[in-house]
């Protein structure tokens, strides 16, 4: 009955859509989110979210790592 995947996290804080405005972005061809207070540091220190894409846990990643 749970499934927490229909809840979307913000990917910097990890927030969720309930407790903050979530934008949908992509990003080295995964999509994911990433609220609006967060948006600054996308916008600004780019970089810093990278790591944090190479990081997702996806249930159906693209690729599999090497
Ligand atoms: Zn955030």
């Amino acid at each position: 009955m749970s499934s927490t995947n229909l809840i979307n996290n913000c990917i910097n804080c990890g927030r969720s859509e309930h407790q903050v405005p979530l934008v949908n972005i992509t990003f080295a061809e995964q999509k994911t989110w990433i609220c609006t207070q967060c948006l600054p540091t996308l916008v600004h220190e780019p970089q810093r979210l990278v790591n944090k894409f190479k990081n997702i846990d996806t249930s159906n990643p693209p690729e599999p790592q090497v």
